[in-house]
Formats: structure tokens, C-alpha cells, sequence
């Protein structure tokens, strides 16, 4: 963590995304004017359209570097930032574009456009594909709340701990009780919390947003899921917010150190 000045230059920058995370920044209100106070404020295109800076304090890169024009953009930002975060869940997974990565991605492309010529059709990666990542802000869209609380950390030369622990620690079992014992597919004992368990505790399955926890017990999960879903609807729950492969690289890797 690099000792910031006194009033840290700031600036978020959207690649290939649906800016929600900005959105959720801006929902902050006034709490957001009481923080930016600490910063000197650089771009953040959904407020205003500020220049560019030579140098940020601490960047922050929403969205998924799908164009050549993203991944330059991403890099210049890491150039010039001393310290760089992941905002949400495409920049740190690749969220809902990652679906593509475990289709065709090529026949899939013939749905959407009927010329497909100069259609660039990467795969969709995590920033840290392309750049070191400082810190991560999970979620799609992220907890505000997690981002406020954070960016006071931050500035003090503090790093919040965003909790390895899974969403079944915030989840108070949902009303009718937990959702995997009702047969319903739900991501919680493998996913990060931090959320409030905001999906599961309004009855709605957790899909694993914020991304897995360090050690995920992947086997246990599927073992469990695989005994009232078919596999393709297991696969299906882990593909929406793209985490499959990272949740099973997490789950290989902490088998190893066993
Ligand atoms: S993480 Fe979700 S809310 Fe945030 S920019 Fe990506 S799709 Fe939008
Ligand atoms: S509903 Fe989901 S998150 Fe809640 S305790 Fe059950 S498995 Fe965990
Ligand atoms: S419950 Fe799961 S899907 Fe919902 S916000 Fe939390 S981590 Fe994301």
C-alpha cells in the first residue's frame, strides 16, 4: 500500500460494461460529496466529463476489457496509477459476458449481428488478464456501502478486509430456510460475503457474484446440488456471473495445499 498525499488524486474509468457500478457509487447521495471531500476528484465519467489525468493515487477500473481500445485504456490506467482496485464484478471475473466463454462464442455472434466481419469476439477475461490489481471491490453491482468504507480506508493507508467467509455466515436461512435444503441451487457456501446476503435472505438463489471465497469446497457443493439438479443446471448456475472458472481453479488450488 503506497503512503498517499494528504488529498489522494482519484479517478474511475468504465470499460466494456453497464456502468451499474457507477450508478452505485452515485446512489451514495451525499455521503458520496462527504468522501470525495479527502480526494481531488479526476475522471469519473458519470458525474462530469472531467479530463484526464497525468497521475492517480489509486484508479479504478469498472468493466471488461473486450476492445483493443479497452485493454489500452486499462493499461494506461495502470501506468499511471500507484494503486489500482477492480470495481465490481466484470473487472474483477467478467461477469454476465463471461457466459460467452462456455458457449460458441462464434456461432452465438450470428444471433446478435448479421455482419460479423470486424466484430472483435475475445474471450472475456479479468482485468488482472492484462494488468497487476491492487485491490478488489466484488459484485455486481458492487455494496456501496463496502465502496464508501473503503475509499475512508484507503486514503488513511488502511485496507478494509472484505470477509473470506461465505454468504451462508450472512444469510440467516432465508425465511422458509435455506434454499439448497428446498432443493434450490444456490452458490452461497462457495461465494465471498459482504453483500448481506442481500439475494438469498429476499428468497432469490446466490449466483456467486462476489466471487469465490478463498478455499471453496466445490466438490461438496456439486455433490449436493447434483443431488436433486442435473449437472447442466449446475453448470448453468455457475456460468451466470462467469465464475466457473475461477471457482474451480480456487477449489483445484486449495486441494493442493491439503
Ligand atoms: S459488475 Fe454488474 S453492475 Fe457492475 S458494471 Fe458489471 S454488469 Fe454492471
Ligand atoms: S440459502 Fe444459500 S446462502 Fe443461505 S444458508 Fe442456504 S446455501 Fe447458504
Ligand atoms: S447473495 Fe450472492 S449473488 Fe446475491 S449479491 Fe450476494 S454474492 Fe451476489
Amino acid at each position: 500500500m503506497p503512503n498517499f498525499p494528504k488529498k489522494p488524486v482519484i479517478g474511475i474509468i468504465s470499460l466494456t460494461c453497464c456502468e451499474g457500478c457507477q450508478f452505485a457509487i452515485l446512489d451514495l447521495g451525499e455521503r458520496l460529496l462527504e468522501i470525495l471531500k479527502h480526494y481531488d476528484l479526476g475522471e469519473f465519467s458519470l458525474v462530469e466529463d472531467l479530463p484526464a489525468r497525468p497521475h492517480y493515487d489509486i484508479g479504478i477500473v469498472e468493466g471488461s476489457p473486450i476492445t483493443a481500445d479497452d485493454v489500452a485504456r486499462l493499461k494506461e490506467m495502470r501506468d499511471k496509477s500507484g494503486f489500482l482496485i477492480a470495481l465490481g464484478n466484470c473487472a474483477h471475473i467478467g461477469c454476465v459476458q463471461a457466459i460467452k466463454n462456455y458457449v460458441s462464442k462464434d456461432e452465438k455472434l450470428k444471433y446478435v449481428y448479421s455482419q460479423i466481419d470486424k466484430i472483435e469476439n475475445p474471450e472475456i477475461v479479468p482485468i488482472a488478464h492484462y494488468v497487476k490489481v491492487d485491490y478488489i471491490i466484488p459484485g455486481c453491482p458492487i455494496n456501496n456501502e463496502e465502496f464508501a468504507q473503503n475509499l475512508l480506508d484507503i486514503k488513511d493507508g488502511k485496507l478494509s478486509l472484505i470477509p473470506d467467509q461465505p454468504v451462508c455466515y450472512e444469510c440467516p436461512l432465508v425465511q422458509a430456510g435455506c434454499l439448497l435444503q428446498r432443493k434450490i441451487i444456490c452458490l452461497g457456501p462457495v461465494t465471498r460475503a459482504g453483500c448481506r446476503a442481500i439475494c438469498t435472505t429476499h428468497g432469490q438463489q446466490c449466483l456467486g457474484c462476489r466471487g469465490p471465497v478463498n478455499e471453496p469446497n466445490l466438490d461438496s457443493l456439486q455433490r449436493q446440488i447434483e443431488s436433486f439438479a442435473s449437472r447442466e443446471e449446475y453448470k448453468h448456475a455457475l456460468q451466470v456471473y462467469g465464475v466457473q472458472k475461477m471457482l474451480i481453479d480456487q477449489a483445484n488450488q486449495a486441494k493442493k495445499f491439503k
